[in-house]
């Protein structure tokens, strides 16, 4: 058994703009249930307070003269302890977690987690008077980097573990800002915290943690390469030996078809033939013309390039014409939100885009939809298609990070051995997704056909047990190595 302080900036049901907060709402879970003892560090933002219950004072602190209070809780339906960073100066406001309603980043972010990672550097060294130190200390994204990089300094400290969930993102600020947060000079070098001049979070993680981790194997292979590296790919190339890549899980509770409550008919494997009564009640409630037997494709993605705009807004022209109906749920950035609108008003029998961020909806399209589009320019894990396959819709994805290692295309070989359960563009442009939708839709004019990828598709195992298993021999593999 290990004591394991999970800390992360988001997790669900607590607060969550993406994937890591589905990873740092299951993953802890888990690990309790494979006994052991682990307790969630998380940002005691204004939605975090609404959303609990009720909590206890633990500890009392000041970082930068700003008075810091660590409130002890539970995750919510887990018996998860989690500890809450409240300095309501820094996390005690509307808006985003690190942006404020218009999208802009909050422009005192390095002062908000710099706060966040002294609060973890000391529960880490058990210096806050909770009387628990953990053996490991679990770090997530640039929010969390300056904890290994601080970490680093000390004698008696637990193994660090750095995990990547988006590369793409961080943590990048001036040297100023570095002098500012008066942190230790000896991180501030090219194989420190220094990043070409600036001030980077980020590198905190990957160059001191003990072990770096990302979220798939195959996205573990590609940030080695300059193409997915942002800058980053050298210095990965020489801890290569410290990084792997573990395949999220997902939260198969939420995450059910038999059990989900959001969903107008609820069905499985063996009543597949209930799954389109979905389809209508989203039709209905949409407003799009009934017709249980019309392809629907779904999405529901952050709207950046990321999730591959750039390919599907130039496909619209010829896949509104096909018959199909499209329906996208998303926010992100506004141009492509406006493109996004403008299409669908003039398509108004056959796309729908909803802008928001609506859990429920989420859930009744990943349900009503026969094939989901996913066709990202890199994607570490992503949940969705994972989150697809369990809901009997079949993923369009490119052949990149996790779907790479999740989404089986349906070709000739593999449909013939039982092991497709989606589709995979030859590569990332608009003709090959186009490409692959015509597959799809030729694919699911033959029922039987179609009927046995689903079930290809929903026998898939995505539970977080096997995650688990390998997250507790990586920290197993670094206590012994240390
Ligand atoms: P990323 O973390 O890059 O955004 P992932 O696929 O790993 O992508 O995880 C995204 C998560 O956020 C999924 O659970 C997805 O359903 C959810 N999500 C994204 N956008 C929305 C939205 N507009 N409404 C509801 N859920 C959303």
């Amino acid at each position: 058994m290990s004591k394991v302080l999970y800390i992360s900036s988001e997790a669900f049901p607590l607060i969550k703009t993406g994937g890591l907060a589905d990873v740092a709402g299951s993953l802890p879970v888990a690990l309790l249930k494979e006994s052991q003892d682990v307790r969630l560090l998380l940002p005691a933002y204004s939605q975090v307070l609404d959303k609990i219950s009720s909590s206890k004072l633990v500890a009392e602190y000041t970082y930068y003269n700003l008075p810091v209070q660590i409130l002890e809780t539970k995750l919510p339906g887990s018996n998860v302890i989690v500890w809450l960073v409240d300095c309501p100066v820094l996390f005690n406001r509307p808006g985003g977690p690190y942006a404020d309603s218009n999208g802009q980043a909050w422009p005192d972010n390095a002062l908000r987690f710099a706060v966040f990672c002294h609060a973890a550097v000391d529960i880490s060294l058990n210096k806050l008077g909770l009387n628990w130190q953990p053996d490991v200390s679990h770090c997530n994204d640039w929010q969390t980097g300056l904890v290994p990089a601080l970490l680093s300094l000390q004698p008696e400290r637990p193994v660090t573990i750095f995990t990547i969930h988006n590369l793409a993102y961080q943590g990048v600020f001036d040297r100023q800002t570095f002098n500012d947060l008066h942190l230790p000079v000896e991180l501030w070098h090219m194989h420190g915290v220094e990043f070409y001049d600036y001030f980077s979070f980020i590198k905190g993680g990957l160059a001191y943690a003990d072990k770096i981790t990302t979220v798939s194997p195959s996205y573990a292979r590609e940030i080695l390469q300059p193409e997915f590296g942002y800058g980053l790919d050298g210095l990965l190339q020489n801890r290569v030996h410290h990084l792997s890549g573990i395949l999220n899980g997902i939260d198969e509770k939420h995450w059910n078809p038999g059990t989900d409550i959001h969903l107008a008919q609820k069905y499985n494997r063996r009543s597949l033939s209930k799954k389109p009564l979905n389809k209508i009640a989203l039709q209905k409630q949409l407003s799009l013309p009934v017709d249980a037997n019309i392809p629907m494709i779904g999405m529901i993605s952050r709207l950046v390039q990321q999730k591959g705009l750039d390919i599907i807004l130039p496909s619209l022209p010829s896949l509104l014409t096909m018959p199909v109906q499209l329906v996208i749920l998303g926010t992100g950035e506004a141009h492509y939100e406006q493109q996004l609108i403008e299409w669908a008003n003039r398509h108004t029998e056959r796309f729908k885009v909803i802008i928001g961020y609506d859990e429920t909806l989420s859930h009744m399209i990943e349900a009503a939809s026969d094939i989901y589009l996913m066709p990202s320019t890199f994607e570490p894990c992503g949940l969705n298609q994972m989150y697809s396959l369990r809901y009997g819709t079949l993923p369009i994805a490119t052949n990149v990070g996790g779907l790479a290692d999740t989404v089986v295309n349906a070709s000739k070989e593999n449909i013939e051995d039982g092991t497709a359960n989606g589709f995979i563009l030859k590569n990332q442009t608009a003709p090959a997704l186009l490409a692959a939708v015509q597959h799809a839709l030729s694919l699911y004019q033959q029922p039987q056909l179609w009927r046995q990828l689903q079930t290809n598709a929903m026998s898939e195992d995505f539970s977080w047990v096997s995650s688990a298993d390998h997250y507790i021999s990586l920290y197993q593999q670094a206590l012994a190595d240390r």
